[in-house]
This record gives structure tokens, sequence and C-alpha cells, in this order.
């Protein structure tokens, strides 16, 4: 099908060839038609479907057949959207498939004055683009109204719920007049959002849904920092204290020890968080995971194993903190964050040593993680000088050589084995006092160790097969 052959008016059509549009995207094709004959749509959709124009074409059509105009301080068509870069965004399209045309178009939100805001609505819109609290904001002060809307759209229901804004939207709601014509447009259908639609369409509407969900790892949004293992925990500590909008943290660590670590720096920094690994009680794990789930924690850090009972859909941000040695972990890790169709952001450090493990997940991805804004480092306290303590400390599974690839992963690779990364302890002595494992007979590191992981039954040797299992 081409553009050409729906029925919409010339001035739409040169619009539709101006901004080089050819064939309508399938949700163009399913959904234009029916609204032309003033049905209600429920669309199931994302963003890069070409949802707006399948919603603002028909709408422009129908504003262009109705003969009516628009009067003072008030709006033809309201497209009500959660953010402002959103509602900038679809109101651009507007104009843009308006331009041969006299309907008229506007854009309100908040964090913003609202004077000029106001003074666009005086003369009354044809479309009116708005985010919930800045419209009911301006109908409270009489700037504009909606008693002669004739469409309604809400774009992004589900991120309005997540938004927290569904009183926002039922006072809107209880604003429209009964007559209208309703679109509603979501990229997923949970109860709440499938309960919301059936508040706001006529029966049976029109149900148009497009494009599968792309996989989660193209949904995600990932960034890198190559950093010191030293100064990861400051690097950590830094991003969260910056970004405010990191609200749901889940930070990978690849030992226990090094989740104990993460969560006695954040715990210094006031950021609250909690461990789950296999050295944690069940009741605090779930303890763990429950305040998270309830937000009461803002980070959990967890190791691969204790993460595997993690079923939380709204995760923002996924940290890794040590990159897992196994790449399908790595995807099985960020896939915790973009659930539900929502969007994620993953954030991976690399130390120097972690190089070989960054291009094994970037040649499983096929995506080059880009990396993320450097202007961060100049926040961190330098890095400290390495003590034999300390490099122990932060050496690669603590003393242990590398784990070796789990053998259901052993296919033949094409990369060499990797030799043990971590140096062997010198002989220097601490000149602290040592802390009480240092006082072992034993040496840190010594084959003893080796000999010890790999003794039939041990307990490394059960961690070490336990881990190699990619978790669901
Ligand atoms: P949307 O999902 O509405 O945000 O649209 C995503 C992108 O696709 C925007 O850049 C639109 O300009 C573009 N687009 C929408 N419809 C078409 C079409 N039929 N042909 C080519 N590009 C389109």
């Amino acid at each position: 099908m081409l553009f050409s052959e729906l029925p919409l008016a010339n001035p739409l059509q040169r619009a539709i060839r101006a901004v080089g549009y050819e064939t309508p995207t399938p949700i163009q094709e399913q959904s234009i038609p029916s609204l032309l004959e003033g049905k209600d749509l429920l669309g199931i959709a994302q963003t890069g479907t070409g949802k707006t124009a399948a919603f603002a074409l028909p709408i422009l059509q129908l504003l262009l057949d109705s003969g009516k105009f628009r009067a003072p301080k008030t709006c033809r068509a309201l497209i009500l959207l959660p953010t402002r870069e959103l509602a900038i965004q679809v109101e651009e399209c507007f104009k843009q498939y308006a331009q041969f045309t006299a309907i008229s178009s506007t854009c309100i939100f908040g964090g913003v004055g609202d004077a000029s805001q106001k003074n666009c609505l005086v003369r009354g819109v044809d479309v009116l683009v708005a985010t919930p609290g800045r419209l009911l904001d301006l109908i409270g002060q009489k700037a504009v109204s909606l008693k002669a809307l004739e469409f309604f759209v809400l774009d992004e229901a589900d991120r309005m719920l997540d938004m927290g804004f569904i009183h926002d939207i039922r006072k809107v709601v209880a604003l429209l007049p009964q007559k209208r014509q309703n679109l509603f447009f979501s990229a997923t259908m949970p109860d709440d959002i499938t309960k919301l639609a059936a508040t706001i369409l006529r029966p049976n509407p029109v149900r148009v849904e497009v494009a599968p969900q792309s996989t989660p790892i193209e949904r995600i949004r990932q960034e890198l920092y190559r950093i010191d293992k030293r100064r990861k925990g400051a690097l950590l500590k830094e991003l969260l204290l910056e970004h405010t909008e990191m609200k749901k943290v889940l930070v990978f660590s690849r030992t226990k020890h090094g989740a104990d670590k993460i969560t006695r720096v954040l715990e210094k920094a006031g950021v609250k968080c909690a461990a789950i690994h296999g050295n944690k009680s069940q009741t605090r794990r779930q303890e763990a995971l429950k305040n998270f789930k309830d937000e009461k924690i803002r980070v959990l850090v967890a190791t691969d194993i204790a993460a595997r009972g993690i079923d939380v859909d709204d995760v923002s941000h996924v940290f890794n903190y040590d990159l897992p040695d196994v790449p399908e972990t790595f995807v099985h890790r960020i896939g915790r964050t973009a659930r539900a169709g929502k969007d994620g952001i993953a954030i991976s450090f690399c130390a120097p040593d972690e190089e070989q493990d960054l291009r094994a997940i970037e040649k499983l991805t096929k995506i080059k993680i880009p990396e993320g804004d450097k202007a961060i480092f100049e926040k961190l306290p330098p890095p400290q000088k390495e003590t034999p303590e300390s490099e122990m400390r932060n050496a690669r599974g603590r003393g242990f050589p590398r784990r070796e690839k789990p053998a259901q992963n052993s296919k033949p690779t094409q990369t060499p084995p990797k030799a043990p990364k971590q140096q062997p302890l010198k002989t220097t002595q601490p000149v602290q006092q040592p802390k009480p494992e240092q006082n072992s007979q034993r040496p840190q590191n010594s084959d003893h160790h080796k000999r010890r992981r790999n003794r039939p039954g041990s307990k490394a040797r059960r961690r070490m097969r336990e881990s190699s299992n990619i978790p669901n």
C-alpha cells in the first residue's frame, strides 16, 4: 500500500511527501482507515513503529473534514504524553504533517514558566500536546478548557502509569466531553493498563498490535567505564550520587566478598543498599529482595548465583561491577533491566585485566559498548597505592586463579585460554598488623588453595560448578 492510496487530503499528502514517507508502516496501515471511520483505537505499539503519524494523520484529516473552528481557550484534539521530550517530539510531527493546512498546534509541559504557553492558548488551538500536570494546572487557571474536545489520545500509557500519572489522567478524563473519539497507545498491556483503557475507550475499539518487542539487548542502553579495579567503588558511588534517576539499581559482583565490600562503600556514602549472596541466610536474602522491590533500598548488590531467584520487573539500571568471564552471563545480567517493554540502562566497569572478557561479550552480543562520560573520572579520588594486602584483596577470586570456563560452554573457542590474571603474591610480608586470616600458617594463594579448590566434593569446587550454570 502507498500513502497516495489512503483517503487523505492533498495538503496532507503533500506533507507526507515532504517528510519523505512513501509506504505506511504496519501500524499506520492498520490504524488510519479505522480512525478515518471515527472508530476508537487501542494501539499496542512502541515508539519507532511510526505510531505518531498513525494517529496524527487521521486526526488532521478529520479536523479538516469537520468544518468546525477552534474557540478561544479551547482545543479540538488533545494528545497526552508523560514527558516534555515526547510532547515536544509529537507536536513537532503535527507541525510537519499540518504544514500545508491552517490547523494550529501547541505544546504545554511543566518545568518552565507558563506565560508563553497561556498566550498560545488565548485564541484556542486545534491540537494541544500536553503533559498531565501542566495541563491540569492551566485548566485550573482557566487558561484552557476541554469542553470542545473532539479527539483524545493517551500515548505511552504504560509509561504514564510508571511515572505515577494515574490520578492526573483520571482527572483529565473526568473533564472530557462524552462525545469524542479516543485513541489509546501503550507498549505493553498489563492488567492496570487494560483497566485504564476500558475507562477511556468506547466499547469494542479497534485493536492494533504491531512489532513484537525487540529483544532486551536492543532495548538496553549500554555504557562502559574502563577503570582500575581499586577505583570501581568510588566510581559506582559517584555515579549513584550524581544520577538520582538511578532508582532501582542492581549491581553484579563476581564474588560474595566483593558484594559485601560494595555495600560497605555505598552505605558509607548514604546510599540505601543490601547484598544478596550465598553467605546470607534465605531470610536475609528475601528481606533484601523485598526491600528492593518495595524501593526501600535503592541498590541491590548480588552475585550471579544469588541473582537467579530475582524477579523484579522494573530494574532501572544494571551495573556490571565486575565483568563475568562467561559472556552469556552478561546477557542474562543486563536482561534484568528493560523488562516488560521498559527501557533500561546497563553500565559496565572494565578493569585492565577484564579486557578479554569485554571482547568476548562484545563478540557474543555483536554490540560495541560505547564508553560513558569520562568527566566523571575527574570527580574520583586518586587511586591508592597498591599494597600486598590490597593486591590480595582486589585480585580476582581473592587470590584464587581464574575460574575455568564452565563445561557446558566448553565449545572450542578461537581465543586461547587465559593465563591466570592475578599476580602471585610476592613474599613481602605486610608491615601492618596482620589480619586474622593472614595469621594463618598457610601462605595466601599457595598451591594448597588450588588443591583444595579442585578436591572432589569441596565447597570451592561445588561453588565453581554452581557458578558455571547460566541462570535463567
Ligand atoms: P514514531 O514511532 O512515530 O516515533 O516514528 C518513528 C520514526 O519513523 C520517525 O522518525 C518518523 O518520522 C518515521 N516514520 C513514521 N512513519 C514513517 C513512514 N511511513 N515511512 C518512513 N518513516 C516513517
